[in-house]
């Protein structure tokens, strides 16, 4: 169905919708999934058992650590990958499909894998998720109804600044700018094209629309100010790889006023590597609009699927997808769900709102006698982006005195702006972190260029903005 009438459906149809997208694809592709013929096996449960997106609640969750390879079964994640064999095809496949004119490249263009993404994960082996000619056609297929959602213009230009790497950011960036037809540089980030040529290139061709990872776009954007240039051209700026603390937003606004840009939009996407394609917001205030057709989304706290806007776990379910597919997967962000009518673009496909608690991709901490204490270091993000005195910044956990058995010490590195005092801007940090976060690290200051060369800005695929040394 096309995305113009799909995203204005009643909710009883996309209801309706979903359930049989959800019986096609249980009954039709997951035969050919190793693990799941041998979980369904398992547990005693039959394809046809699953009729509804009601009933995939009988299907166990899974996470990362399910499917991440390890040491014994380096090639663990090949369980996931949809194999039909021919035994496998005469019994699942529909008769009409059977009958298709040139059937045996049809199939492998359905189901050969010819793409990669990884996860980024550093808690867990790099797992890499296959795509198939058909699921491409689903990326950029997103990647037109994200554009549609963002209302980019086909006029735009636009300015590729993720990093290039095997990646969901940058290929759903290249394929959505493909599919709109819009002019767009592939820039590869910093590492690859350099900053001070992606900044010539804004300038220069006038770009409407820059697509970066939030940290690496707001110091792009503080050096292109720098040398005065001339960004009056650009109307937004779509972040993506992770959130984006509202005073960051605020930042960025304020530094493309400068160079002449008004009213520019700051808006964000919400993806991970599992899910294969991105979503996002019509405005700022929007939550990301979902796409019933290829996935559904649910919100499940203590084993138990939530309503409409309660908070929990988000849990992701493929409905068309190849290659590798995952059921119920619990992407480790919590989150919830708005089932409404967008009160801003009309759309009736539900959206996960923007309030998303990634994640923390790094191990517990032993900052006191009580072991194991839980901290989200991911409030570092809004603490520090948002604080209109810090130029750049860095948090480092590290072993007290080097010693592995001794406690784990945090240490926050701050490049401030200039005329700020330091002394007050030290008292004030701490007092933040400590009221946020219960923490109490080392504030040390330093110059801008040489915490630009720690964070690794124009060397690192993404800056190192936490760095465990543990
Ligand atoms: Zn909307």
């Amino acid at each position: 169905m096309h995305w113009k009438k799909l995203s204005y459906l009643s909710e009883e149809r996309i209801k309706r919708l979903q359930d049989k997208k959800t019986r096609a694809f249980i009954r039709q592709q997951i035969p050919y999934s190793p693990y799941y013929r041998e979980l369904f096996k398992k547990i005693g449960l039959k394809f046809s058992d699953i009729r509804t997106t009601d009933d995939l609640v009988k299907i166990p969750i899974i996470s990362k650590e399910d499917i991440a390879p390890y040491k014994n079964d380096p090639e663990r994640h090949l369980n996931f990958v949809l194999q039909p064999d021919k035994d496998l095809i005469k019994k699942h496949m529909p008769k009409y499909k059977l009958l298709r004119f040139n059937l045996k490249e049809k199939l492998e263009q359905e189901y050969k894998p010819i793409h990669i993404h990884f996860t980024t994960g550093r808690s867990y082996v790099p797992t890499p998720f296959l795509y198939t000619n058909y699921d491409l056609g689903k990326l950029k297929e997103a990647g037109r109804r994200m554009m549609e959602v963002f209302d980019v213009s086909k006029d735009a230009v636009a300015i590729n600044g993720f990093p290039y790497a095997p990646h969901l950011a940058f290929w759903q960036s290249y394929y959505a700018l493909l599919a709109c037809d819009i002019i767009s540089l592939q820039t590869g980030g910093g590492k690859i094209l350099g900053s001070d040529k992606i900044i010539d290139a804004i300038e220069r061709m006038k770009a409407t629309t820059l697509l970066f990872t939030p940290g690496y776009c707001y110091h792009l954007l503080k050096e292109a100010r720098e040398k005065m240039k001339d960004f009056s051209s650009v109307k937004e700026v779509i972040l993506g790889g992770e959130g984006i603390p509202a005073g960051l937003r605020l930042k960025m606004k304020d530094l493309l006023g400068r160079m002449g840009a008004k009213d520019v939009r700051v808006l964000s996407t919400y993806a991970f590597t599992e899910g294969k394609v991105a979503w996002a917001q019509c405005c700022e205030e929007a939550g990301y609009h979902l796409y019933p057709d290829m996935e559904f989304i649910e919100i499940v706290k203590d084993g138990e699927r939530c309503g409409s806007g309660e908070k929990g776990d988000i849990v992701y379910s493929a409905l068309d997808s190849r290659g590798s597919v995952v059921l119920r997967y619990k992407t480790g962000d919590i989150g919830s769900l708005e089932e409404d009518k967008c009160s801003f673009c009309g759309r009736t496909v539900p959206r996960i709102n923007t309030n998303i608690e990634r994640s923390s991709e790094f191990k517990e901490f032993n900052l006191s006698k009580i072991k194991g204490t839980l901290v989200n270091l991911n409030e570092f993000f809004n603490i520090m982006m948002g604080d209109p005195q810090i130029d750049e910044w860095q948090v480092e956990i590290k072993k007290k005195g080097r010693d592995p058995y001794d406690l784990d010490e945090l240490v926050v590195y701050v490049a401030p702006n200039a005329k700020v005092d330091i002394a007050q801007l030290k008292v004030g940090l701490r007092k933040k972190i400590h009221s946020q976060m219960e923490l109490t690290p080392e504030i040390i200051v330093m110059d801008k260029k040489q915490l630009l060369e720690k964070l690794g800005m124009e060397t690192e695929l993404k800056e190192k903005r936490i760095v465990d040394k543990r």
